[in-house]
């Protein structure tokens, strides 16, 4: 049998954490039961996801649909594009079969490569190796998740590079069938006999916007640089780590109160969540200073810590990491493990706070 091997390369660095992350991961299990019920897909479709952020991971390795369980997708710090081309090269050399003079090998492997940042490695080996040796047998489909992704280096990557506007109404769910459409209509071409370009769903304006119509501003979601600061907490009860993300408001948020109508107007973050991640998290990290910071005077909002509802989750100890505290006084910093007295900054008076890589 002549598989179809569907590839999804997926980006789970920490801009992505949060509800964009849940709605993949659902969506994953949504585009697996949708291609179930088609028969076509069912005898040819085997599914891999492989995860990366500032390191790659395969979470499932090439599965034929009913036997596929859609994963939990990791955490981790980073966007290292190049280190997930190379770990994606390996995976096909592994597992797509070859055609050769007396052996039918594998349909043209489909991979679907989704993004939400720049890369924060050097890609420019992996995407030389790719272009000499994987671009012209691979059906690559890159989507630039809120238009934030590289969009050159993508295009390097593939003819297909689209972008999605996660803002729109239903925008997951839309997307998510959009996959499964384009799925199923490459396996009913492969079982027509035609291995060739991989036959896209039609994109839907507004949601799923090719990138040459993206670049000349038919969207306006493109280039929104530096949507989200995320930040790297380590519980002080439980030594776990959690992550908080604040979301550039871009005056976008309509209010009557007063007070947060002034905080609106002078600073640029606003919280967005706080959740609590494993230790795997550290796994699937390169480093975890990004060498850039963010004054707590740009920060609306103060999160509980995740894992122990303390009551404060952004507190800074002088080793310059984030963990939670109850209140003032003596704390002990799980990071570096030295005591150390915490106040509260006044307005006016706010520190700089290391970001994550985003
Ligand atoms: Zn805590
Ligand atoms: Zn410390």
């Amino acid at each position: 049998m002549r598989r179809l091997p569907i590839f999804f390369l997926v980006d789970v660095s920490e801009s992505m954490v949060g509800e964009n992350l849940y709605k993949l991961e659902a969506g994953i299990g949504a585009v697996v039961s949708t291609l179930r019920k088609d028969p076509y897909a069912l005898e040819t479709a085997f599914l891999s996801v492989i995860a990366f952020a500032g390191k790659a991971r395969t979470v499932t390795q090439l599965t034929e649909l009913f036997a596929f369980h859609p994963p939990e997708l990791p955490v981790g710090g980073g966007t290292a594009l190049g280190a997930a081309l190379i770990h994606l090269m390996h995976e096909i050399d592994r597992t797509v079969v070859t055609t050769t003079p007396d052996r039918k090998g594998d349909w043209r492997p489909i991979v679907f490569l989704l993004t939400d940042g720049h890369p924060t490695d050097d890609a420019t080996k992996a995407v030389e190796q790719w272009t000499r040796r994987y671009r012209h047998r691979v059906n690559m489909v890159a989507v630039s998740i809120g238009g934030g992704a590289d969009h050159a280096l993508l295009k390097r990557l593939t003819d297909e590079v689209i972008v999605f506007n996660d803002t729109a109404p239903d925008a997951f769910a839309r997307f998510i069938q959009w996959i499964s459409m384009s799925i199923q209509s490459q396996s009913r071409s492969v079982s027509a006999g035609q291995d060739a370009k991989v036959s896209l769903a039609k994109a839907e304006p507004g949601l799923l916007v090719p990138i040459e119509d993206a670049l000349t501003g038919l969207t306006p979601f493109l280039g929104v640089d530096d949507r989200y600061a995320v930040f790297v907490g380590k519980c002080a009860k439980k030594n776990l780590p959690y992550l908080i993300k604040y979301e550039r408001h871009m005056g976008r948020i309509e209010t009557t109160d007063p007070v947060l109508s002034r905080l609106l107007r002078t600073r640029r973050y606003v919280l967005d969540t706080a959740i609590p991640v494993k230790n795997s998290y550290f796994d699937l990290s390169d480093t975890l200073d990004s060498g850039q910071s963010i004054s707590s005077d740009d920060l609306i909002g103060q999160p509980d810590c995740p894992h122990c509802s303390a009551h404060f989750a952004m507190a800074m100890c002088g080793c310059g990491r984030i963990h939670c505290v109850e209140g003032v006084g003596k704390q002990v910093c799980p990071w570096c493990g030295k005591t150390g007295m915490y106040g509260m900054a006044e307005a006016g008076e706010g520190f700089d706070i290391n970001r994550g890589r985003g």
